[in-house]
């Protein structure tokens, strides 16, 4: 199964599989996820589950037609309320759906919803489906995923079956990207996990795109930014592409340093570069340096959040405090 890949999923997709068994699934399941394609993993492997004619326990065959129709999501009780880039569900979509299956004798037995990305409901949409579920059609199970951080609605929420998926356990995490990625050293696989908020598939991505590799060379560059006291050579290493992932080095960086002056070495996420923390920690101040950061997480939301933001002037006023308050200590 496609799932055990990714052992801290199973939990999960168990649960629920025991569930249905016992005809004692709920009918509307949330499930919120550190990263929304867990969800998706999930959703999949149960759909598959439940439609495939020759499951053995928890497992499905993945080559019957009810396995093969799902992988190609052209199952016909199997109805994806999916939104392209930039745009919403139309409440229409979900009336029409639900009309479909009302009207539709389709395969005998369950069908399923699945709404990939809650943030593509509108309250329109919300609304729709409060009523829907108050009285849903007879075996249909409505799948919705969402990012773990994204609010829902109060009373949408209050009627569903809730699960979180969070980041694995390091050593976990770490035996994942040391079995999936050519990265194969504990120590550079550690640093990586930690840059990435114990994310094992962006660090994957990052190691895959070679962005990650970047990371030395920025690092480098600041250190020399220090020790010449000139900030502004970093301008044109920041502001050229990933500039998000960069500054999220930055702040990672200063965190680092934060803690150092605390004595909270175990905690520690850039273990390959205690020689530069140490130097921003003799340099500034606790206060200093606890300003700047806050300045460059600010910074961050911004470039998140502003559409069409000049993002060179944005890192030079960020360059500017530091070389401002050089002298700081
Ligand atoms: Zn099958």
């Amino acid at each position: 199964m496609y799932i055990n890949q990714y052992p801290w999923l199973k939990k999960i997709y168990i649960e629920i599989i025991k569930n249905y068994k016992k005809n004692q699934l709920h009918n509307i399941i949330l499930i919120k996820s550190y990263n929304i394609h867990n969800t998706f993993t999930i959703i999949m492997e149960i759909s598959k589950w439940i439609f495939c004619t020759n499951k053995i326990g928890i497992r499905s065959c993945g080559k019957c037609t009810g396995c093969l129709l799902i992988v190609s999501k052209n199952h016909p009780d199997f109805y994806i309320l999916y939104q392209k880039k930039n745009t919403f569900i139309e409440v229409d979509i979900i009336k029409n759906t639900i009309k479909k299956i009302l009207n539709t004798s389709q395969q005998y037995g369950s069908k399923i919803i699945w709404i990939p990305s809650y943030k593509k409901l509108t309250i329109y949409g919300i609304n729709t489906l409060l009523k829907i579920i108050e009285e849903p059609p007879k075996d249909t199970f409505f799948f919705i995923g969402s990012s773990i951080n994204h609010n829902i609605h109060k009373t949408f929420s209050s009627r569903c079956l809730k699960y979180k998926i969070y980041p694995p356990r390091e050593n976990i995490g770490l035996a994942w990207i040391i079995k999936n990625t050519n990265i194969k050293k504990k120590k550079k696989s550690l640093i990586i996990l930690r840059n990435n908020n114990n994310n094992p598939e962006l660090s994957k991505k990052l190691i895959e795109n070679n962005i990650f590799s970047l990371r030395k060379y920025v690092l480098y560059n600041i250190r020399c930014a220090i020790i010449k006291n000139n900030y502004f050579i970093l301008l044109p290493i920041l502001s050229k592409k990933n500039i998000y992932i960069k500054i999220n080095w930055i702040i990672l960086l200063l965190l680092d340093v934060l803690k150092f002056k605390k004595n909270f070495f175990t905690f520690l996420i850039n273990i390959d570069q205690l020689q530069l923390i140490q130097e921003i920690s003799k340099k500034y101040t606790y206060n200093f340096i606890q300003i700047i950061l806050k300045s460059w997480i600010k910074c961050q939301n911004k470039l998140i959040h502003i559409q069409y933001i000049n993002q060179e002037l944005l890192i030079l006023q960020e360059l500017l405090k530091w070389e401002y308050n050089k002298h700081s200590k």
